[in-house]
């Protein structure tokens, strides 16, 4: 079962037009695309939350750094 994607009506799966109001529907090649990219942006969203993850660490370990040399002097 898939949904229109373009009045929201429930339909079967494999049609080309939908049968409440007449939309094309995405073929099995464009809604692969679109899975790709959703997969995609989900993978680099992934990424750049690591990224923001290490520079905090880094940053947390700079001024604990900061913090020891301090305590030396
Ligand atoms: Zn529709």
């Amino acid at each position: 079962m898939g949904f229109c994607i373009s009045c929201g009506q429930q339909h079967q799966d494999g049609i080309r037009f939908c049968r409440f109001c007449g939309n094309q529907q995405p073929g099995e090649q464009l809604l692969a695309r679109l899975r790709q990219e959703a997969e995609q942006i989900h993978y680099l969203r992934l990424q750049a939350q690591a990224l923001a993850q290490q520079q905090q660490q880094q940053q947390q370990q700079y001024s604990q750094n900061q913090y020891n040399q301090q305590q030396r002097w």
